[in-house]
């Protein structure tokens, strides 16, 4: 089902909290686009990792980013995020990258061009978009604005067990460790900080199956859309 006059879901929250399992599954009920900004900004830190740019020093952080190109295509019905026409999915879900990924998200020039992206990627179309900004800076006007949260022991153990699956070594202690920081780096930083927008609805699925909170939410959506 697609709408004639596009509409806007932003979904923002705290690190594993399974925005874009949600996200997906909204933006596949209802034929909408998919995009999952974290994606752009891991392949962004990927490519800083790979060639060793320095965080701090500005101009290296502005060639490099004229040097990035992102596009998502999609491969198998997925939106796969591509880094210089490289697809990088396999490379950018690691602790290496999860170590580095708030820090480089920290940096203006880099969240200008993100944000630039985003919207233009959503253009004329239905999104439905997750990461930390989209409520407060990326689409300010959204037609839709959901704030996820859910218990920090629940967040660790679902992270914990998706690493596992993935055959990822990790403890519960180092998963929390990373979480914690992602959060605080995220929430404190000077531009962008994530928090709720005023008018973002909190969802707090601490207690919710995967099921009942895309149920909760796709009725949301149908109630604004009639
Ligand atoms: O959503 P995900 O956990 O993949 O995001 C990885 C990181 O990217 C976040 O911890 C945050 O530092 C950054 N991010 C951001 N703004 C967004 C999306 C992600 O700063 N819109």
């Amino acid at each position: 089902m697609s709408n004639a006059t596009p509409i806007t879901i932003a979904i923002d929250g705290y690190s594993s909290t399974g925005k874009s399992t949600i996200a997906r599954s909204l933006a596949q009920h209802f034929g909408y686009v998919y995009i999952d900004t974290g994606a752009m900004y891991r392949a962004v830190s990927l490519y800083f990792l790979r060639n060793n740019i320095d965080l701090h020093d500005e101009k290296a952080v502005g060639e490099a980013l004229e040097e990035i190109t992102l596009e998502f295509k999609i491969i198998d019905g997925q939106q796969i995020i591509h880094l210089n026409e490289e697809a990088v999915e396999k490379y950018i879900r690691d602790q290496k990258i999860n170590s580095v990924v708030s820090p480089v998200a920290k940096i203006s020039a880099v969240r200008r061009q993100m944000v630039a992206q985003q919207r233009a990627m959503s253009k004329g179309k239905s999104v439905v978009m997750d990461g930390r900004d989209i409520g407060t800076v990326v689409f300010p006007d959204a037609d839709l604005k959901f704030f996820m949260t859910s218990d920090i022991d629940v967040r660790v153990k679902r992270r914990f067990d998706e690493l596992e699956s993935k055959g990822v070594e990790t403890t519960l202690r180092e998963v929390e460790k990373n979480l914690l920081e992602r959060d605080r780096i995220d929430s404190t930083r000077a531009d962008s900080p994530l928090k709720q927008a005023e008018d973002a609805m909190m969802i707090d699925n601490t207690k919710l199956t995967r099921e009942e909170q895309v149920e909760i939410m796709i009725s949301m959506v149908e109630k604004y859309n009639k």
